[in-house]
């Protein structure tokens, strides 16, 4: 699995960084989503396909390989 998120549209909400902390972060200054990682672990896709849905910009998005 790999991972893309568009800075352009998040809005900060943070709603991915509750759902899978090890994944994503944010921004100090922007609040904007910060990933990690382009290529979680296995052990997170759960929890990425969770943040995924729940994001309430659509910022996050999965690239299947
Ligand atoms: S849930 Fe979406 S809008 Fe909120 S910080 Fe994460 S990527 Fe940005």
């Amino acid at each position: 699995m790999r991972i893309s998120a568009d800075t352009d549209v998040c809005i900060g909400a943070g709603q991915c960084v509750l759902t899978e902390p090890a994944v994503f972060d944010q921004d100090d200054a922007e609040g904007t989503v910060v990933l990690h990682t382009t290529e979680p672990a296995a052990e997170y896709e759960d929890a990425v396909r969770d943040a995924v849905q729940l994001c309430p910009a659509q910022a996050l998005s999965i690239v299947e390989e």
